[in-house]
């Protein structure tokens, strides 16, 4: 198995003055560890200090939540993917639940916010997962290979295999309820066969997370399941002592 990938979804906590006290915090009880990467997504005001919090520890790397899928121009709020590289994030969440369900993002959105991180030299995270109607309606894995496909649909081969996917069932995201690490498995093996056709020599390479409640009791069942490559985490990444506690198991 590659190393784990741990990653910290902030939403929208922690402006820069929490930031660099979570950082404080969090660095003394995280000394670097070479068999895993740990990851940061903070909002995009608190990245530059992010980056400087990190600026010593060349082992744990910062995203964007989402940008823009254009480089530049006039779209009042938002952040665009050469932006983020600029001030120091070397990744973007890519579809994320709240983006699609809150903002209403669309597929060929996140294809085409996919495809802007190519451009930019910034690794998408792209997420993708089922609400619970389409869960009971037996849809989980139309659902989630539709995302996937459609995500990856602007992009060559060679670019799919330097992205991280994200499952994230939606029902499991900020609910307490988490997939089993055997439902967990079973939908990233069908993400992995899925992998195998849009990145042929590569789709090993690529990391798939699982996402949704994961704390510090169910952490290490959810990355022990087969399949299972790291964990993306966001209620319990935002307490320091927490997250050191479930990126050092
Ligand atoms: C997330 O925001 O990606 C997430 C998985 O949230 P939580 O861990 O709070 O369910």
């Amino acid at each position: 198995m590659q190393r784990p990938v741990l990653a910290a979804n902030w939403k929208m906590h922690h402006g820069p003055t929490d930031a660099r006290e979570f950082l404080r915090t969090f660095l003394q009880y995280y000394p670097r560890h070479g068999d895993r990467q740990v990851l940061f997504f903070p909002s995009a005001i608190s990245l530059p200090a992010v980056v400087e919090g990190l600026r010593d520890r060349s082992d744990i790397r910062v995203g964007v939540q989402n940008i823009h899928w254009e480089d530049k121009g006039a779209f009042t709020g938002e952040i665009s993917a050469p932006m983020a590289r600029d001030a120091g994030a070397h990744l973007a969440l890519v579809g994320h639940s709240e983006r699609r369900h809150v903002f209403g993002e669309t597929d060929d959105e996140t294809a085409r916010k996919v495809a802007a991180c190519g451009r930019a030299h910034l690794v998408p995270v792209l997420c993708v997962g089922e609400t619970l109607a389409e869960r009971e309606a037996g849809e989980t894995e139309a659902v989630v290979l539709r995302q996937l496909r459609t995500g990856f649909s602007l992009v060559d081969a060679a670019q799919v295999a330097h992205a991280i996917v994200a499952y994230e069932p939606v029902w499991a995201i900020g609910t307490g309820r988490t997939a089993t690490p055997a439902d967990a498995s079973a939908v990233h093996r069908a993400i992995r066969e899925e992998l195998k056709q849009l990145a042929p020599e590569r789709h090993r390479a690529i990391p798939i997370l699982y996402g949704g409640s994961v704390n510090r009791g169910n952490a290490a069942s959810l990355l022990a399941a087969t399949e299972v490559d790291g964990l993306l985490v966001g209620g319990a990444s935002l307490d320091a002592e927490g997250w050191s506690a479930i990126v050092r198991a």
